[in-house]
C-alpha cells in the first residue's frame, strides 16, 4: 500500500504505464466483437442498462458520496455503493475519490491532476490514468474511508468485481451478453466519465465565478446522469444535486430523493438560496467575463509566444548559439 502520490518532479511517471494500460487498450479493440455477435434490440437495451445503473454507480458512489460525503448513509449501503461504482472498472473507490478530492484542491493550478488548461485534451482525458504517476492510491487523503477494512479490501482488489461480473454475464448469455453488457457499455461508461475532467472544463456555459474553468453542459449532464453540472459543482462540491434549478436534469439526484424516502440514505446536501443565485449579485464586469469565458475553448491554453532572443549589442561576430 502506497501513501502518497508520486513525487511531481519525475517526467518518466507521465510515460503511459503500458502493461497495465492493456487492458484498457484491448477492450476498445473488443468492442469490435459487435461484427461477430450482430444486433438485437434486448442487446442494445442490455448495454443502455448496464451502461446507466453503472453510471449512477459512479457519481452516486465514487463521486457524490466518497469525494464529497454529499448525503449519508449506513454501512451496508456504502459498501453496496463501492461495489456498484467498481463494476465500472475505473479502480478501487478510494483510489477514485482521493485523486478527485485532489483534483477539487488544485482545480486547474499547476498541481491539478488532470486540468485541460494545463496539459491538454489528451492528458485531462485519459493521459492521467493510463499513466505510471497516479496508479497507487493516495490513502492519506481518504482518512475517513480507509478505516473501513471492507472497502480498502474492495480498493486493492479491484479488478475482482468486473472479472466476476463478465463470468457471469457469459454465464448467463454467452458471447452476446459479455459484448453487450460488458465490453461496449464498460467502454462508453469510462468515456461518458471522463468527459467531465476533459469536455466539462472546455464547453459549455459559466454561470459562477471559480477559480477554475469549469462549465455546465446540459448535453454531458444527460450522458452522465447529472454530472454535466459541473460549473455549479465546482462553485459549491458538496451538494447531493448538481443540478441546481428545475431544467438541470439531475438522475442520480432524482434516484437520491427517492432512496431518502425509504430512509436508505439521508441528509441530502443542497445549495442554500445564497449560493444558488449567488450570480445575481455578481457585477456586469463579472458577468461580461463569464460570457466571454463561456466561449468553446476560450479558457485553453495559448501557443506560447516565442520570446525575443536578445542579442548582444557590443558583441563580436555571431552570438553563442542558446541552450
Ligand atoms: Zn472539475
Ligand atoms: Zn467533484
Amino acid at each position: 500500500m502506497t501513501e502518497a502520490i508520486a513525487a511531481p518532479h519525475d517526467p518518466k511517471l507521465d510515460r503511459l504505464a503500458l502493461g497495465a494500460s492493456l487492458p484498457f487498450f484491448l477492450a476498445h479493440l473488443l468492442v469490435g466483437l459487435v461484427v461477430v455477435t450482430g444486433f438485437k434490440w434486448e442487446w442494445a437495451l442490455l448495454a443502455l442498462f448496464s451502461y446507466y445503473v453503472r453510471m449512477f454507480g459512479v457519481t452516486a458512489g465514487y463521486h457524490r458520496y466518497f469525494s464529497h460525503r454529499a448525503f449519508k448513509t449506513n454501512r451496508g449501503f456504502q459498501f453496496f455503493l463501492a461495489v456498484l461504482a467498481q463494476l465500472s472498472t475505473q479502480k478501487g473507490a478510494l483510489w477514485w475519490a482521493a485523486n478527485h478530492r485532489h483534483h477539487h484542491r488544485y482545480s486547474d493550478q499547476p498541481e491539478d491532476i488532470h486540468s485541460p488548461v494545463r496539459r491538454g485534451f489528451w492528458w485531462s482525458h485519459v493521459g492521467w490514468i493510463l499513466s505510471k504517476r497516479y496508479d497507487q492510491t493516495n490513502y492519506a487523503a481518504i482518512k475517513d474511508f480507509a478505516r473501513f477494512p471492507e472497502l480498502v479490501w474492495l480498493n486493492e482488489h479491484w479488478l475482482v468485481l468486473p472479472v466476476l461480473a463478465l463470468g457471469a454475464l457469459f454465464a448467463i448469455g454467452g458471447l452476446p451478453f459479455v459484448v453487450w453488457g460488458g465490453i461496449l457499455p464498460t467502454v462508453l461508461l469510462w468515456h461518458g466519465t471522463f468527459t467531465i475532467n476533459s469536455l466539462s472544463h472546455i464547453f459549455g456555459k459559466r454561470r459562477y465565478v471559480t477559480t477554475d474553468t469549469s462549465r455546465n453542459n446540459w448535453l454531458l449532464a444527460l450522458i452522465t446522469c447529472g454530472e454535466g453540472w459541473h460549473n455549479n459543482h465546482h462553485y459549491h462540491q458538496n451538494t447531493a444535486n448538481q443540478g441546481w434549478f428545475w431544467w438541470e436534469v439531475d438522475f442520480t439526484f432524482y434516484v437520491l430523493k427517492v432512496l431518502s424516502w425509504f430512509g436508505v440514505v439521508s441528509d441530502l446536501r443542497l445549495p442554500r438560496p445564497e449560493t444558488k443565485f449567488a450570480y445575481r449579485s455578481y457585477t456586469d464586469e463579472q458577468r461580461r467575463q463569464l460570457a466571454v469565458e463561456s466561449r468553446f475553448g476560450a479558457l485553453l491554453p495559448k501557443p506560447p509566444t516565442p520570446t525575443p532572443v536578445e542579442m548582444p549589442s557590443l558583441g563580436l561576430g555571431m552570438p553563442h548559439a542558446q541552450r
